[in-house]
């Protein structure tokens, strides 16, 4: 099982459809299937109306779903496994508020939690994050596309929000709890999200995952190199492509040509894929 992910805080556009791309290719070339996972964490973003225009464009593309999930339907699988968590002693809770961990931001690199709360013993309660506490080891794993990897989560970013202090769970919390509840053999996603993986790997770990899933990062699209197109260049968004009279195909292939994976713009379906993304 492999997934598509999308955060529904905007349209579909170029980026999407590249990590598309490898989702549908991959999941064809190993017989895998593919969820639609709607990670609506962030509520102040998420909106229904962007959640059913990326499910409809997606449709018009022709990618596919086997099955559907949306995040917040799904609170109680992550009290489940905060549960779990809890029940070991890993978790405890954090009243530090982001300005006070913005306080010991680093002049580079990520905003790393001092570990402040870890052992002030404070009740869970409204107003209060949880964390989970993580080891100081180093986390390896192969990267199909990138080749060996090696993260050391506690000096990234030290232990993990599980929940914030508003009570939304985060998404370094559901999506890991869902990589494992949804059987995701093959995590494939765009390489901003590199730094996330080996708090990923120890989190599902401490949740019982025997066995991480397979993680592929692929290049982002970060500018459209002709001009052509539409104005805007990341946010080429495919409803105005489709308003313009491109086809699905030519949008596919435009894509794929944009991010290297074929050497010329051609019209591509998504049954072209495998042998697009595995060479
Ligand atoms: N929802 C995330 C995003 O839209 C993707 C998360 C993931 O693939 O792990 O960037």
């Amino acid at each position: 099982m492999t997934r598509f992910a999308p955060a529904p805080t905007g349209y579909l556009h170029v980026g999407h459809v590249l990590n598309a791309i490898y989702v549908w290719g991959i999941a064809r070339a190993t017989g895998a299937r593919v969820v639609l996972r709607i990670e609506d964490h962030d509520r102040q973003r998420s909106r229904p109306e962007y959640e059913r225009a990326l499910v409809e464009d997606l449709a018009w593309l022709g990618f596919e779903p086997d099955e559907h999930a949306r995040q917040s339907d799904r609170r109680a699988v992550y009290e489940d496994a905060l549960a779990r968590l809890r029940a070991e002693g890993l978790t405890y809770a954090c009243d530090c508020t982001r300005r006070q961990i913005a306080g010991v931001k680093p002049a580079a690199g990520e905003l790393r939690y001092n570990g402040r709360c870890r052992d002030r013993m404070l009740d869970e309660r409204s107003g209060r994050g949880v964390r989970v506490r993580i080891n100081p080891g180093e986390e390896v794993f192969d990267d199909l596309l990138r080749g060996p990897q090696a993260q050391i989560p506690a000096e990234q970013a030290g232990d993990i929000l599980l929940r914030d202090r508003h009570g939304l769970w985060t998404y370094q919390f559901a999506a890991t709890v869902d990589d494992f509840a949804q059987d995701i053999t093959h995590v494939i996603r765009g390489d901003d999200l590199l730094e996330s993986t080996g708090r990923q790997i120890q989190l599902a770990r401490l949740l019982g995952r025997a066995a991480p899933p397979a993680f592929l990062h692929h290049p982002l699209i970060m500018k459209s190199p002709t001009q052509k197109v539409s104005k805007s260049d990341a946010d080429t968004g495919i409803r105005d492509l489709r308003a313009e009279g491109w086809s699905a195909r030519r949008v596919i292939g435009f894509t794929a040509a944009l991010a290297g994976l074929i050497d010329a713009p051609r019209d591509l379906d998504v049954a072209d894929l495998a042998a697009v993304v595995v060479q």
